[in-house]
């Protein structure tokens, strides 16, 4: 694991700016690696940890920079609850912990330092030196998935009988006998035109 200056440098470059949610972000996902014990999340540990995250704030951008968990990989998966919320998961020792920021953390990171007038400034500051326990309250869960969820899952491609378009991952629905598409079978996110 590097510093948290050392990944503050790192998150700063792929999220455009320094912020409180980047400082946040790191900082739960540093723990989350600490109570699972995960001492090398990009090197000998990398293909043991997947990680849920519950909203697409600045915080978001930050975790896979600590746990190298992308989207792109599998290995990140985004449940949009509105809570700045993670959980990380250990593949190898079937555990996985839910780490969310306190409510409190705001208003402690103000008593910390009243002299700050800039919010993000003062969050910023207080979030690197806070405890984990004063940032988060953490607990224990079980999450249970197919192996389709997983990175290197090869399952077989089926095709929408309705748009012809390709699907993997074990993402069709049986509707009437017939294979469709989530689209086709009506959670379509779009209107088409
Ligand atoms: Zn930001
Ligand atoms: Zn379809």
């Amino acid at each position: 694991m590097k510093s948290l200056d050392e990944y503050a440098v790192a998150a700063e470059k792929a999220h455009g700016h320094m912020c409180a949610g980047q400082v946040l972000g790191l900082r739960m996902a540093i723990y989350g690696m600490k109570l699972l014990a995960i001492e090398e999340p990009e090197g000998r540990d990398r293909k043991r940890l997947v990680t849920f995250i519950e909203i697409d704030r600045c915080a978001t951008d930050a975790i896979p920079i600590v746990t190298g968990c992308r989207l792109g990989k599998r290995a990140l998966k985004f449940r949009d609850f509105g809570k700045v919320a993670a959980t990380f998961c250990d593949l190898k020792d079937d555990r996985a912990v839910r780490v969310v920021a306190r409510e409190t953390s705001k208003a402690l990171a103000k008593e910390l330092y009243p002299g700050i007038s800039d919010k993000n400034q003062q969050q910023m500051r207080a979030y690197r030196e806070m405890a984990d326990e004063d940032l988060f309250s953490i607990e224990w869960v079980k999450v249970i998935l197919g192996p389709e969820e997983f990175p290197g899952y090869k399952g077989e491609r089926r095709i929408c009988e309705e748009c012809g378009e390709g699907i993997n991952f074990k993402r069709e629905i049986i509707r009437e006998g017939r294979m469709l598409c989530k689209a086709c079978a009506g959670e379509r996110y779009y209107t088409r035109l």
